[in-house]
């Protein structure tokens, strides 16, 4: 196991990491502080992991919420419900949520967490590498809204977050593709040796070898809570953790939530951020080839959907409001393991690289 603080002074907490920890009771314990333990988790999870948990949280008064499985469930509703059964139980202000599950479970059980009685301790017990390298750093939690994604929520800190990396083995292959390519941004805006690493061991890490797994998720949380900590009200760095997002953010809602998977459309966003940082020569053909390369290599995407035309992807581009602030508003690459915010990204090339971009 390898532990990392995230160092926020009196809300610090740790992130351990390494196979077999979701069942470490010793590792929950110092972090609850009453008696009471609500686990929040969903019906596709809980088949696989709510007993084991259970079994490490038999001196506690215990109480769980199993919640529908899916994105279209993060809402006010089943955060409601998770209130519900803390209200049934009696739970008082010294309860502890445990989230069990991926970044959907993370975030409303944060949300449940931080609102009930003016806000509990909640540990993050993330199961999918998507949450483990994003959710697990950051302390944003909410729910979606009918009229927008995330739209209602509160940052609210965990009291620790229990990676265990075996859990990924149950984890659908392209879930875990996914994952990476959240993984692979970190090194491709900020750190070239992980890169270079991420290079050599995509295969390690897709065969879920447990010392490659726990080097990438501690890294990856490394670097975004780095990036966290120098700009903690978003106005600057933190804008680079959007590298690919822009055009990723354009395909989902292209295709609708659930065709293409988060993770699968920042990749092809990657893509192309890379793909226009090379037309203004920043970087050159070898660096744009390892980009591709890694990406596919990690089971990603480097094609934009078929029939999406590059009108539509302006269409959509426009409706961000982050991109619009100041003209054409793009996380670009200077070179690989740093990048910078371009203010004015010239639309016609813009164009011109979208519509030589492969379908
Ligand atoms: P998810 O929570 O929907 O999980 C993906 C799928 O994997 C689900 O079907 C889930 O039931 C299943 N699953 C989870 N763990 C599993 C396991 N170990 N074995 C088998 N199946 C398992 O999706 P996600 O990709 O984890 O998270 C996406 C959500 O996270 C989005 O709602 C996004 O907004 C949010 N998010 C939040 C932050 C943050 O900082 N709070 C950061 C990134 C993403
Ligand atoms: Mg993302």
């Amino acid at each position: 196991m390898q532990t990392l603080m995230v160092e926020l002074d009196e809300r610090s907490y740790p992130i351990h990491v390494g196979p077999g920890l979701i069942d470490r009771g010793d590792l929950y314990a110092p972090y609850i502080a009453g008696r009471q333990v609500m686990i929040v988790t969903n019906e596709t999870v809980a088949a696989l992991y709510l007993q084991r948990v259970k079994a490490q949280l038999g001196d506690y008064q215990l109480a769980e919420t199993i919640l529908p499985d899916g994105e279209q469930y993060k809402t006010i509703d089943c955060v409601e419900q998770i209130w519900d059964g803390l209200l049934a139980a009696r739970f008082n202000r010294r309860a502890t949520i445990i989230a069990l599950g991926g970044g959907v479970i993370g975030d409303m059980a944060g949300f449940a967490a931080a609102c009930y009685q003016r806000g509990i301790a909640f540990i993050q017990v993330p199961t999918t590498l998507l949450s483990q390298v994003d959710s697990s750093v950051g302390g944003k939690t909410g729910v979606n809204h009918p009229r927008g994604k995330n739209m209602i929520g509160a940052f609210w800190q965990p009291r620790a977050v229990i990676i265990d990396t075996a859990t990924l083995e149950s984890l659908p292959p392209r879930e875990l593709s996914a994952g990476l390519a959240e993984v692979i941004k970190y090194g491709l805006i900020r750190d070239l040796e992980f890169l270079a690493w991420l290079e050599d061991n995509v295969e390690a890490l897709r065969a879920l070898d447990a010392q490659a797994l726990t080097k990438a998720i501690l890294r990856s949380c490394a670097v975004k809570a780095e990036i966290v900590a120098e700009d903690e009200t978003e106005q600057g760095v933190r804008a680079l953790l959007n590298l690919g997002h822009t055009f990723g953010h354009a395909i989902e809602t292209d295709q609708g939530y659930g065709r293409w998977l988060h993770g699968e459309a920042v990749a092809s966003g990657m893509m192309m951020a890379a793909t226009l940082s090379a037309r203004l020569n920043d970087l050159d053909a070898a660096a744009l080839a390892r980009v591709e390369t890694l990406l596919r290599a990690a089971g990603l995407p480097v094609h934009a959907p078929e029939g999406m035309s590059s009108e539509r992807f302006l269409e959509l581009m426009r409706l961000d409001k982050k991109v619009l602030d100041a003209g054409l508003r793009l996380v670009l690459l200077d070179r690989l393991g740093q990048a910078r915010v371009e203010a004015n990204v010239d639309e016609a090339l813009l164009v011109e690289m979208l519509n030589a971009y492969p379908r």
